[in-house]
C-alpha cells in the first residue's frame, strides 16, 4: 500500500504490507475483467514520480491508502474476457498484490515464454528492454565505431544499451556505482571499459581518461554533474538521448546545469524520449531482443528478491544503488 505523498528519496516506511479482505477468486461475469495471480513484479525509477501529489505528468499520481501499480508477470486464474483463458501469461500493469482483479484488459498482453525466464518480460522483453531499444536506436541514430558513453550501466535499461551499442560496432563505456557492477560491465557485459564514478573526484577528467577523442553518444540516465560533465566532452553531431535522470528524481529544487553551451558550439542534438510513444515498435523490439538473447549474442542481469514484503526495500534500493541489474521481486514461481 502507498501510505502518502513523499519528498525526497523513497524510502521502505513510504510503502506498508497489509492483509486485505477476503475476495471472490472469480471475474464477474459481463465484465470482461480477468483474475490474475501476480508472479513478478517490477521495481522502476519512474514509480518515484507517482508519489508526489503532481497531476501534470504523462502518468497520475497513486492514490495514498491504496495499492501500488506497477508493471508485472503474471498468470490468469479466472477469466470473463474472451481472449483470456486461466493458464495464460501475461505481462502489463498489474497491483503490488498476490491477486489482481484486472478491469482494464488493455493494460496488459499475453506473452508467449517460449522458455524464456518469465521475468524478463518486465526487464529484457519488458519496458526497461524496450527503452534501451528504442532509446539507441532510433534516438541515438548510432553509426558503426562511433563512442558511445551510458550511465546507470549496470541497471535495467543501461545493461541492454551498451550490448546493443557493442553489436552495432561501438566503443561502449559504462559508470556505475559500485567495484562489483563495474567489474559486471567490464567481464560479463562487454563493455569495453567502466568506471565507478563514486571513486572519481573529477568526472570531467575521468571522461577524457576513457574518451580522449571525445563520445559521439551519451545515453543519459542519470543527469546532474555526469551530464555536466559528458557536455563538455561531446563530439561535433554528437547525440544525447535523455532517458532519465535519477540523480534529480526527488529533488524538491532541481539543479541548474551547466556546460549547456557545448550543445551549440558541438551542434548536439540533445532529445528526451518516452518509450511509450514508440510501442509501434514493440513487435519487432522482441523480434530482435528476443532472438539475440536466444543466439546468445546477449545476457541480462536480474536482482531478484523474494517474496512481496521485500518490495519497499527493493524500490526504496533503486535509488541508493542497491540493485545489480534490473530489480524484480518474486511473488509466487508460478
Ligand atoms: P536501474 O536499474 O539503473 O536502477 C537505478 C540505478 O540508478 C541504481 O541502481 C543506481 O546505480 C543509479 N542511481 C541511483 N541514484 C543515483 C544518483 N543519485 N546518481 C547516479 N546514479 C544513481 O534503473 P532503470 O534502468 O530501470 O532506469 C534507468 C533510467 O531510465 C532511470 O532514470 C529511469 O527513470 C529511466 N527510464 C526512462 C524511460 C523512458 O521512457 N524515458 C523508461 C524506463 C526508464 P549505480 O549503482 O550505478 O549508481
Amino acid at each position: 500500500i502507498f501510505k502518502g505523498y513523499i519528498q525526497g528519496t523513497p524510502k521502505e516506511t513510504d510503502m506498508e504490507l497489509r492483509v486485505g479482505k477476503k475476495m471472490k477468486m472469480e471475474a464477474p461475469k459481463g465484465s470482461g475483467s480477468f483474475l490474475v495471480k501476480n508472479l513478478y513484479l517490477s521495481c522502476d525509477p519512474y514509480m518515484r514520480g507517482r508519489m508526489r501529489d503532481f497531476h501534470g505528468s504523462y502518468i497520475p499520481p497513486f492514490l495514498p491508502g491504496s495499492v501500488i501499480e506497477g508493471f508485472g508477470v503474471s498468470k490468469v486464474i479466472n477469466s470473463d474476457n474472451p481472449n483470456l483463458k486461466p493458464g495464460d501469461i501475461v505481462s502489463g500493469f498489474t497491483g503490488w498484490e498476490e491477486y489482481t482483479l484486472i478491469h482494464k484488459p488493455e493494460q496488459l498482453r499475453k506473452v508467449e515464454p517460449d522458455n524464456m525466464p518469465l521475468s524478463y518480460f518486465i526487464g529484457l522483453l519488458g519496458m526497461p528492454g524496450f527503452t534501451a531499444y528504442v532509446g539507441f536506436y532510433e534516438v541515438c541514430a548510432p553509426k558503426k565505431n562511433e563512442y558511445v558513453f551510458v550511465s546507470a550501466a549496470s541497471g535495467a535499461v543501461g545493461q541492454l544499451v551498451g550490448q546493443l551499442a557493442k553489436l552495432h560496432g561501438c566503443y561502449v563505456v559504462g559508470s556505475a556505482g559500485s567495484s562489483q557492477k563495474v567489474d559486471l560491465l567490464k567481464h560479463k557485459l562487454g563493455f569495453d571499459e567502466a568506471f565507478n564514478y563514486k571513486e572519481e573526484p573529477d568526472l570531467d577528467a575521468a571522461l577524457k581518461r576513457y574518451f580522449p577523442q571525445g563520445i559521439d553518444i551519451y545515453f543519459e540516465n542519470v543527469g546532474g554533474s555526469m551530464l555536466e560533465a559528458v557536455l563538455v566532452n561531446m563530439r561535433i553531431h554528437g547525440r544525447i538521448a535523455v532517458c532519465g535522470m535519477v540523480s534529480q528524481q526527488g529533488m524538491s529544487d532541481e539543479k541548474g546545469i551547466k556546460n549547456l553551451f557545448n550543445l551549440i558550439s558541438k551542434r548536439v542534438r540533445m532529445q528526451g524520449f518516452l518509450q511509450h510513444d514508440y510501442l509501434h515498435l514493440f513487435p519487432s523490439f522482441l523480434e530482435k531482443v528476443g532472438g539475440l538473447y536466444k543466439e546468445g549474442k546477449i545476457t541480462y542481469l536480474e536482482d531478484i528478491n523474494e517474496g512481496l514484503e521485500s518490495g519497499p526495500s527493493a524500490f526504496a534500493g533503486l535509488f541508493s544503488g542497491k540493485n545489480i541489474g534490473k530489480q524484480v521481486i518474486c511473488v509466487a514461481h508460478e
